[in-house]
């Protein structure tokens, strides 16, 4: 089974949303000798300051062991076929939510 469009179709994190997911908020982390990138969210364009500002929280309880770094959590483009560390990184809105106020959660009933 070898479709090539159902693969990259991925929605949205947020209960109820639906939308397609476009960005991926995730951080470089690394134990020294290996890195990746730990993903926090898949988000759609609307719900990615609520998840945003959810990675940033959580990066900074994040408890790391001897020798591990985790960078700041940061906005990808979510690109069909492209590995991780391909993916166009979005700083203009990284800055642009950072200097937001907080963001509510998305308004949905369902979890
Ligand atoms: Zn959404």
């Amino acid at each position: 089974m070898l479709p090539s469009d159902w693969r990259y179709v991925i929605r949205c994190q947020t209960p109820a949303c639906g939308a397609l997911a476009v960005y991926k908020v995730a951080a470089a982390w690394s134990d020294g000798v290996t890195d990746e990138l730990k993903t926090y969210a898949l988000t759609c364009p609307s719900c990615l300051p609520y998840w945003f500002e959810q990675a940033c929280r959580k990066q900074t309880l994040c408890r790391l062991a001897h020798g591990e770094t985790l960078a700041k959590p940061g906005i990808y483009e979510l690109s069909p076929g492209k590995r991780d560390r391909e993916l166009a990184r979005r700083h203009d809105l990284e800055v642009q939510l950072l200097t937001n106020a907080p963001n509510p959660a998305p308004s949905q009933t369902t979890t």
